[in-house]
């Protein structure tokens, strides 16, 4: 059974926690470099990429992470876990930094302020009925690199693509009971591994 570990400095990782558990998948918090080591793939979860890039600094783990990456862990980023991941971040803070693991440009906020927060159906590549998405001041796929696999748009956007062995959604798939995008993730781990 993989063991995922869920990136716990900031934002909504306990959600995630829950929906892994619910899945009967070990889910520990990572908080050091030496988590890393016990897991099989990371969630980067959804919260403030500002403060996740800079707590991810002052924590010595920017450097780990991205080697990890590299090295071919694993990763699901959703919302600020998703401009974690992307090559180009838009409108981001200068000091911001991004692991650029999967080659896409992100906006941050960038479905402006009617759109703030809503909610959507979303048709899922794979899934045989629609998802219920919550996006909270999401960023919006401006790009998507040609080897990059589009799993799900909403208005025309692009909201859950996949490259390799990173997927990232622009809503937060952990504030629904509904555990199919996590269960897709784990699934793809265990195909890799
Ligand atoms: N707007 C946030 C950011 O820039 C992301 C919001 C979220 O994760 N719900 O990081």
């Amino acid at each position: 059974m993989v063991i995922v570990g869920v990136l716990a400095l900031q934002g909504a990782f306990a959600a995630h926690q829950d929906r892994l558990h619910e899945l009967g998948i070990d889910a520990p918090a990572v908080r050091t470099a030496g988590h890393l080591g016990d897991v099989d793939a990371l969630v980067m979860p959804g919260g403030e990429s500002t403060t996740m890039s800079h707590l991810l600094r002052t924590n010595d783990l920017f450097d780990p992470i991205e080697d990890a990456i590299r090295d071919g862990l694993p990763v699901l980023g959703t919302c600020a876990g998703m401009i974690m991941c992307a090559n180009e971040v838009l409108d981001g803070r200068r000091d911001q930094r991004s692991f650029g693991v999967i080659d896409i440009s992100v906006r941050r906020n960038g479905y402006g302020r009617q759109l703030a927060s809503f909610e959507a159906d979303l048709d899922v590549e794979g899934f045989a009925a629609d998802f219920h998405a919550v996006f909270i001041r999401a960023p919006i796929v401006e790009r998507v690199g040609s080897g990059v696999e589009i799993l799900a748009c909403y208005d025309g956007v692009p909201v859950l693509v996949r490259q390799g062995s990173c997927t990232v959604a622009s809503f937060h798939p952990e504030l629904t009971p509904d555990g199919r995008l996590h269960a897709m993730f784990v699934e793809s781990i265990e195909s890799q591994s």
